[in-house]
This record gives C-alpha cells, sequence and structure tokens, in this order.
C-alpha cells in the first residue's frame, strides 16, 4: 500500500461511510439497511483500490490495484440493485437474491485474470490501462444493474404516497446531487482543463449516501422542499461569495500586476467586508425570492380553518355539513379524500357518504383497535403506523397495530383525527393522502387538531337537528295517515248514513234496494253490486236488484233474459253466493262465474268480469232477525289481498242496513196486511151495528106507542075511571102499571142510546135555572124515596145561582137517574142533593148512604152496559145504560161527571159540573 496526500481524503470519506453504516446498523438489520451498508461498503473499496491505482510507481503494482480496482464497481452494481429490490419492498425469494448474484460472482472470480485489464503502461500524463474482453462484459453488467435499479426506483415512486414518497425522493435527490456534482469536478471542469477537483467525485457519492441513509434512519422527514430551498439560498450565497472573490482577485491581478502583498490584501479585506455586509440582505433577498417560486401554494392553515368554521356555523343538517367539511378540506388541502364519520346510535361509526372511495357499507365498530386509539384522544397517522409496524418487536402490539393500519386503508386514510366531545369520540374525521404524494406536515396535523373540538360541537348539533327532524317527520306522516283514514272512514259514514237515511225515510222496498245497490258504485265507488234475497219458501234465492251504471248496463245486456229472472236454488246449486248464505259467512271469491254458475252461465259470467275488470267479489250475508235472508254482492277492481279492513267493514254495515230495511219491509208489510183484515171487520162491524142501531130504534118505536097506551089505561083503571074494582084486581093493576112504566123508561133509555150513536140525540140550550130543575125532580122522586123509608134532602142554594146555558128537559133526566139511582142501590140511610157554583161552572153532587162503589170499579160504570160486579143478584132489573147517557148529556154541555165513593157500603157521591157560559146547541155522537 501507498500513502499519499490523497489517502487522506479517501480516509476521511471511509470515516464519513463507517459512521452512516453505524447509523443504519444501529437499531434494525433488515434486508434495505444491510443492502445500503453493502453499497456503502463497496464504495468504500473502489475508493481504496482507485488511490491505490493512482499511486502506483511501478507497472507491477499498478497492474495489480488496476485488476483489483474493479471488485468495487462489481458489488456497487450488485448492491445498487438489491437496495432497489429492498427499499422499494419487492417480494422476492431467496432464489432470485441468489440468481442475481450468480454474474457478479462470475466477475469476480476472473477479476485478477488479464481477460480484464491486460496490462498496464505508466505514461507521463498517468496510467494507461489495455482491457481484455471481460472489462467490457463487466460493462454491460454495470450498465444493465444500473439500468435495473432505477427502473424499480421509478417505477416504484409513481405508485408510492406518503412517506415512502418522501423517501424515495430523498434517495433521488441524493442521486441527482451526486450525479451532478461528479460530473462537474470530473468531466466539464477537466474539459475546460481544471483537474484539480478530479477528487471531488467519489466524495460526491457521499450527498448520495447520505440522503439515502438520513430517509431509511428517520421516522419522520422534513419537507423536502424546505432542504431544496436552505440549499439553494446557501448555494446561490457560495457562488455570489466564491464569485465575489475570484472576481476582484482577477481584477487586482490585471490591475496592480506590479503592486504586491498590501495592494492585494487592502483589495482582499475591503471585497470581505464588502461581502459580509451584502451577505445578508443577499441571504434575506434570495430566500423571499425562492419563498415565492417554492411556497406559491402555500397553505395558510388560518384562512382553511375561518371557512371551516363559518360552514359548520351555517351548516344545520347533519349531511350537507359532512359534504362541506370534506368538500373544503379536500380541495384547500389537496387531498383524495375526506370522510367525516359521526357515531351513530349504537355507537358505531358508519359511513353516511357514497362518494368514491367511499361507500355507506364503511363501518366501524366500537371495538376495532383504531377506534379504541382515537379514543384516547390522539391522531393516527398511517406513517408513523407504518414505522412502528417496523419498529415494534412484541408480535400482540404487531397484531393491534396492524389491525388499525387495517382501518386506516379501508377508510383511504393517511390521517384519522379523533373528533371528541365531554371526553367521548363522537367521530372521526378521516383524510386521505395528499395528491401530491407528500406526507403531512406538522402545521396540517395541528390543523386536524383544532378542528377536532369545532367538528365535534356541529356534529352534535346536526345530531340534534336530525333527531328533531325526523321526529316531526315521523308525527306529520302519523297525523297524515291518521287524516287519510278519518277522510275515508267519514267518507263510508256518510255515505251509510245517506243508506240509513232513506231506509228510515222510505218503507218502499225496491226503491231502497235500488238505491243501496246504487250507493255501493255511486258512494263506496266499488265496481257493483247484486243484492240477492231468498224467497219465502227458504230455498229459493233471487236478485233484487243491482248497481245501474253505464257498464252494468251494457254487461247485463250479455244475459240471455233479464238478471232478476235467474232464481237460484239454495241446496241445489253450490255457488259461493248460495254458500255465503248457507253458512252465514263472509266469503270473497276471484272469479264471477264461482258466484253464480250456474245458474247464469259460465261463460257469461266470464265475459261480464272481463268486460267489468272485477278482480274480486265479496260476499256478505244479509242478517234480519238471526236469519240469513239473503246476500250482498260487492264486485271490486281490486285483488283480495288488497281490501282493507276499513271496506270490510263498511260492507258489512250496508249489509247489516240492508237487513234492517229488510225487517222493516217485512213489519210494513205484516202491519199493511193486518190493517187490510182490521179495515174489513171494521166495515163488517159498522154495518151490523148500523142494522142493530135501526133495529133498537124501530123496535123501541113499536113497544113505546103500545106500552104508553097499555100504561095510560092501566094508569086510568088503578085511578079507578073505570068503577070500582076489587082489592086483589086493584093490585094486580098497581102492579101492571109498574111494570109498564119501567118498560117505557127503559125503552126512552135504548131510544136515547140509540140517538145517540144514529147521531140524533140533540140538545137545545137556553138560559136555565139549575136549581129549579133540580128542585122539580126531586119532588117527584121524594114520594118513591119515602116509600124506601129514606129521606132525600135538597137545600137550595143562597142566593141564587147564576143561569147556566142548557137543556133543561136532558138535564132533568140525569137528575132523574143520578137520585132514581141513589134509592134504588140504598137500603137505609138518606141522598142529600146539594148545588153551588165553584169558579165558573155549577156543580151538582148527589150523595147516598147506600151500598157504595169499589175504586177500581167507579170509572168503567160510565160506560155502555156497565153495572157493578155482583149487582145484578140483587137489582135484576137494572140496564147498565143511565150513567152513559148522563155522561153523554153532561160532556154534550162541556161539563164532566164522575163517582167519589170510599168503598163497598161507604155510601157514594155523584158529581157533575156544568159551565155557565155555553155555546147555543149541540148534537151529541157516540
Ligand atoms: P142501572 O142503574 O140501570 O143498572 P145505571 O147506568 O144507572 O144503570 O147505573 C149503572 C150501575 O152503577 C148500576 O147498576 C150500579 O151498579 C151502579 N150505581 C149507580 N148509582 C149508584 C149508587 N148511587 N150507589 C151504588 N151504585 C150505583
Amino acid at each position: 500500500m501507498n500513502f499519499g496526500v490523497s489517502t487522506i481524503y479517501v480516509i476521511v470519506v471511509l470515516l464519513i461511510n463507517i459512521f452512516l453504516a453505524f447509523l443504519l446498523l444501529i437499531k434494525r438489520k433488515d434486508a434495505t439497511r444491510l443492502s445500503l451498508v453493502g453499497l456503502i461498503v463497496s464504495i468504500s473499496i473502489w475508493l481504496i483500490t482507485n488511490d491505490q491505482v493512482d499511486l502506483s510507481d511501478t507497472v507491477a503494482r499498478a497492474l495489480i490495484w488496476s485488476r483489483l480496482v474493479m471488485i468495487g464497481p462489481i458489488l456497487i452494481a450488485l448492491m445498487l440493485l438489491y437496495f432497489s429490490l429492498f427499499f422499494t419492498r419487492r417480494k422476492i425469494s431467496g432464489r432470485t437474491i441468489a440468481l442475481i448474484a450468480i454474474p457478479s460472482a462470475l466477475l469476480l472470480l476472473f477479476v485478477a485474470t488479464n481477460q480484464f485489464v491486460e496490462s498496464v503502461t505508466i505514461e507521463t500524463w498517468g496510467i494507461n490501462f489495455s482491457y481484455g474482453f471481460l472489462y467490457y462484459a463487466f460493462g454491460a453488467y454495470f450498465a444493465l444493474y444500473a439500468v435495473m435499479a432505477f427502473t424499480i426506483l421509478i417505477s416504484s415512486y409513481a405508485h408510492s404516497q406518503g412517506i415512502y414518497k418522501l423517501q424515495l425522493r430523498y434517495v433521488f435527490l441524493g442521486l441527482i446531487f451526486s450525479a451532478i456534482l461528479a460530473s462537474f469536478s470530473n468531466i466539464f471542469l477537466p474539459i475546460v482543463g481544471i483537474q484539480q477537483f478530479y477528487y471531488v467525485g467519489p466524495f460526491s457519492v457521499l450527498i448520495f449516501l447520505s440522503f439515502t441513509t438520513y430517509a431509511i434512519v428517520r421516522h419522520r422527514l422534513l419537507d423536502i422542499r424546505i432542504i431544496i430551498v436552505k440549499s439553494l439560498v446557501y448555494f446561490i450565497l457560495i457562488v455570489f461569495v466564491a464569485g465575489s472573490f475570484a472576481g476582484i482577485t482577477f481584477l487586482t491581478g490585471i490591475l496592480f500586476t506590479e503592486t504586491l502583498g498590501l495592494g492585494q490584501f487592502l483589495t482582499s479585506g475591503l471585497v470581505a467586508l464588502i461581502v459580509v455586509l451584502l451577505l445578508d440582505p443577499i441571504k434575506n433577498y434570495v430566500s423571499r425570492a425562492t419563498d415565492r417560486i417554492f411556497f406559491k401554494a402555500k397553505i395558510d392553515y388560518n384562512a382553511v380553518l375561518q371557512e371551516l368554521s363559518s360552514a359548520m356555523a351555517e351548516l344545520i343538517e347533519m349531511d350537507p355539513l359532512l359534504e362541506s367539511v370534506a368538500r373544503i378540506t379536500r380541495e384547500e388541502l389537496k387531498v383524495e379524500s375526506v370522510l367525516t364519520i359521526p357515531r351513530n346510535r349504537q355507537g358505531n361509526y358508519r359511513s353516511r357518504v357514497n362518494r368514491p372511495p367511499h361507500d355507506t357499507s364503511l363501518v366501524f365498530s366500537k371495538d376495532s383497535e383504531l377506534i379504541k386509539y382515537l379514543t384516547s384522544g390522539q391522531m393516527s397517522v398511517t406513517d408513523s403506523l407504518e414505522r412502528k409496524i417496523e419498529d415494534t418487536t412484541n408480535p400482540r402490539e404487531r397484531k393491534r397495530l396492524e389491525a388499525s393500519r387495517d382501518d386506516m386503508q379501508r377508510a383511504h386514510a393517511a390521517v384519522a383525527a379523533p373528533i371528541m366531545r365531554k371526553g367521548e369520540l363522537t367521530g372521526v374525521l378521516f383524510v386521505g393522502p395528499k395528491r401530491s404524494g407528500d406526507s403531512f406536515t406538522l402545521d396540517e396535523l395541528r390543523m386536524f387538531k383544532v378542528l377536532g373540538p369545532q367538528l365535534a360541537t356541529a356534529l352534535e348539533r346536526a345530531r340534534l337537528f336530525d333527531e328533531v327532524k325526523a321526529f316531526t317527520e315521523q308525527l306529520q306522516q302519523r297525523v297524515e295517515a291518521a287524516t287519510k283514514e278519518l277522510r275515508e272512514r267519514n267518507a263510508y259514514l256518510i255515505a251509510l248514513q245517506d243508506v240509513t237515511a232513506l231506509i228510515t225515510r222510505s218503507f218502499d222496498f225496491e226503491k231502497i234496494t235500488q238505491q243501496i245497490a246504487d250507493a255501493i258504485a255511486n258512494e263506496l265507488g266499488f265496481l257493483g253490486g247484486l243484492l240477492v234475497f231468498v224467497d219465502e219458501d227458504g230455498r229459493h234465492v233471487f236478485p233484487q236488484a243491482i248497481t245501474q251504471t253505464p257498464l252494468i248496463e251494457k254487461a247485463l245486456k250479455l244475459l240471455p233474459k233479464p238478471f232478476n229472472e235467474f232464481k237460484g236454488d239454495l241446496y241445489k246449486e253450490d255457488t259461493l253466493d248460495h254458500r255465503a248464505i248457507r253458512e252465514g259467512k263472509r266469503l270473497v271469491a276471484t272469479k264471477f262465474s264461482d258466484v253464480i254458475s250456474p245458474p247464469v252461465p259460465k261463460l257469461i259470467a266470464n265475459g261480464i268480469q272481463k268486460l267489468m275488470g272485477i278482480r274480486s267479489i265479496v260476499l256478505v250475508p244479509i242478517f234480519s232477525e238471526e236469519k240469513v235472508v239473503g246476500a250482498v254482492d260487492f264486485a271490486l277492481a281490486k285483488p283480495e289481498n288488497e281490501i282493507t279492513d276499513r271496506e270490510y267493514e263498511i260492507m258489512q254495515a250496508l249489509a247489516d242496513q240492508t237487513g234492517i230495511a229488510y225487517r222493516n219491509w217485512k213489519y210494513v208489510e205484516r202491519i199493511r196486511e193486518a190493517n187490510r183484515e182490521l179495515e174489513d171487520a171494521n166495515e163488517r162491524l159498522t154495518q151490523l151495528d148500523q142494522a142493530k142501531t135501526e133495529f133498537v130504534s124501530i123496535a123501541s118505536h113499536q113497544l113505546r106507542t103500545p106500552m104508553t097506551g097499555i100504561a095510560g089505561y092501566l094508569s086510568m083503571m088503578v085511578g079507578g075511571d073505570f068503577g070500582k074494582m076489587s082489592a086483589d084486581h086493584a093490585k094486580i093493576l098497581k102492579q101492571l102499571l109498574d111494570e109498564s112504566q119501567r118498560m117505557i123508561r127503559l125503552i126512552n133509555l135504548f131510544l136515547n142510546v140509540s140517538k145517540i150513536e144514529a147521531g140524533k140525540f140533540e140538545l137545545t140550550f137556553q138560559p136555565t135555572q139549575l136549581e129549579d130543575v133540580v128542585e122539580g125532580e126531586i119532588s117527584e122522586l121524594r114520594k118513591i124515596a119515602e116509600k124506601k123509608g129514606l129521606a132525600l134532602a135538597f137545600t137550595r142554594p143562597k142566593p141564587g145561582l147564576p143561569a147556566v146555558q142548557a137543556d133543561g128537559d136532558k138535564l132533568k133526566d140525569v137528575i132523574l137517574n143520578l137520585v132514581d139511582n141513589a134509592i134504588k142501590y140504598t137500603e137505609k140511610g138518606s141522598i142529600s142533593v146539594s148545588m153551588q157554583k165553584v169558579d165558573t161552572r155549577v156543580l151538582v153532587s148527589v150523595k147516598d148512604t147506600g151500598i157504595g162503589i169499589e175504586p177500581d170499579e167507579a170509572k168503567h160504570l160510565f160506560q155502555k152496559f156497565v153495572r157493578a160486579s155482583g149487582i145484578a143478584q140483587i137489582h135484576p132489573d137494572g140496564s147498565g145504560l143511565g150513567l152513559f147517557i148522563a155522561k153523554k148529556i153532561v160532556e154534550a154541555h162541556g161539563g164532566s161527571i164522575w163517582v167519589e165513593s170510599d168503598g163497598q157500603n161507604k155510601g157514594s157521591t155523584f158529581y157533575f159540573a156544568i159551565p155557565v157560559k155555553q155555546q147555543k146547541s149541540s148534537v151529541i155522537a157516540s
């Protein structure tokens, strides 16, 4: 080994390389790091051997070193390819790794032969090599491996993102700097004749190695732009300083060729002073200029935050809010996607957005690793997750981290920021990778942190609003449904009311049934309906009414005869209609022919169904007094499964109403029948009555005239007008006279009654002093009373009574009857008659101490032929007509007559009252 000045430089580079290798291997030894260390070692070997070639002083030495110098490049190519493969995380097998190394191994085997470097000569300008054929093979090998390595790196860069892309960028940047510097020092400068910078070439490799090592070792890289800009500023400053010195030295060299020492010293000092003074302003200027160029798209985070805040303040609904936050963040931060997922009621986190790359199937359970991590309030960043996964040695920790990473990938997120409210995770903000592929800067991450609480408040508000809105909508829906139901029910009720009104108004069964049939279409809105009833015989069914619409009229024309001529036999034909009636059950049919065929031919039934568009038929039996009397068939345009309960209800109600109408009709029929019978009977009775009245009248007249004659003669004989008779004869004659007088009275009663009934009993009113009438009659009757040993008293009222408008003769009969009865029905005691004026009437009372009257009989005694029970045995000669006539007469005067008695043997008092003022005349009719 030889040592020269250059060796010191090589040693420095080697030391740096050792430091870099140490940095790489201190923490971990993975394939990427090892391959990079391999590259560093290869470069070091090359540097050392290269230096030895330069220092060779003999041909033999030069030949050995110039052959050994090939080892470095062979390994460099191999390691570069390895590095590119490992660094870009290609999945490669051990076999491939070994395969790649075969050409390198072969080359290494022959490195010391003359197939590489044949010979060397030492010339004045340096060492001259003559190469063997393997050298060219090596050239091809190197070029191939280098191209492959770069291709791998470049293609990988296109697909990479986040921190990985940034790492690649550092690698490239290092490469470019190295290449520029090396080509400057080792190609351009030698061309213009400046040789002394040749040693910069190998040194430039250090730039690449340093950049790459830094990229791999550092976890979070600085924004690469900052490095570029800072480097650029200092580069320009160096150029400025170096240029200034070079220019001034050159100028002074021309101006003061003879002046040495002091002059040059002064100029240099002046230049240094100028440079020091100008350095800072120039640096500022350059910085400003580069800032303008490189950070033109620099984001004003405050402005973004402000825009987000105002959007969050404005929007109150959840989805527009989420959409707006996503849009602003996406556009302002130039990221691929933004997604905010609020926590739902189950405590999980489900996406509500369907915007690629996200959809609503994206959901994170509260137990997922990512959510558990975010709940701690920390942000999750994919890049640092990857780092942690690489760094961790704990397999369980690795599993957890990988689960989190997978969660992040599902959300296409580079950053997941927690949205916390009162210590709870109420949502997650997922931010996708930047479109530029850059990593997020600390400023941006800080912004997400600031955004969190604001977003939490907005989300909470939106959630409340959504809840209120959902509640309101629900309420509205319910109200609408209820209103619709009510409206429907109301329509039905009105329809039903019309039918009910009709039923109660009319007894015309034909008309009612027709209107019910029409209501099925008009009021209820069905296609139509048919009302059938069971005959009196309980066996035959006949159609009573069918809805009249133009369509049905058309359908009826298909029938061979009028519809109401189709009679069915309940027990012969098993149609659904008949079954509904027989079983008293509601049935639903889908084929019309099932309902009416036979008797209606099947083909025709099908034709009608088609023509009318009938999809279902509901058959509801009609009940009347717990018996099925018929059925209502409803034809509907919808299938059975669409018929609502309400519709069934209304059909039932209509059938029930029809039943009521039927019952009413039957009642009315019965009443009419009974009425007709009664009228006939009445007619016959009237005729009989008339015949009887006539008979009584004729008989009485015919009897009375001879009777009056007989009585007259008897009276004369008893009075001795025809000479004296023996006492026996006289006694008999007296009896005959009494009997005939009784008969005349009876006949008179009969006559009066028949007159009353014939409407010929006339009264003539004139002013009458009633006390005179009473007094006259009393004096007549007193004799009879005394004969029976009874006292008959009459006290004339004082002062006198007003005259009444009355028929005195008829009232005389009344008094006669009452006093006569009193005498007749009193065995001992007395009878007293009194009169008085009460209000506007004159009241007459006849009081006796006789047999009395049972209270329940008192009222009936004024009826025709009525006598007290058991009286006929004691007094067989009564007629039961006296009080009847008396009542008629008193009532004809506008008065009233009644009796009061405390019961049997307690005596009785008969009263009658006549009003003072009277109409002129009147006729009594029965
Ligand atoms: P008659 O006296 O001929 O039977 P009336 O019409 O005068 O017919 O009387 C009907 C009945 O009223 C009598 O049969 C008798 O039973 C009853 N009656 C009438 N006046 C009296 C009376 N003063 N006391 C008891 N019963 C009386």
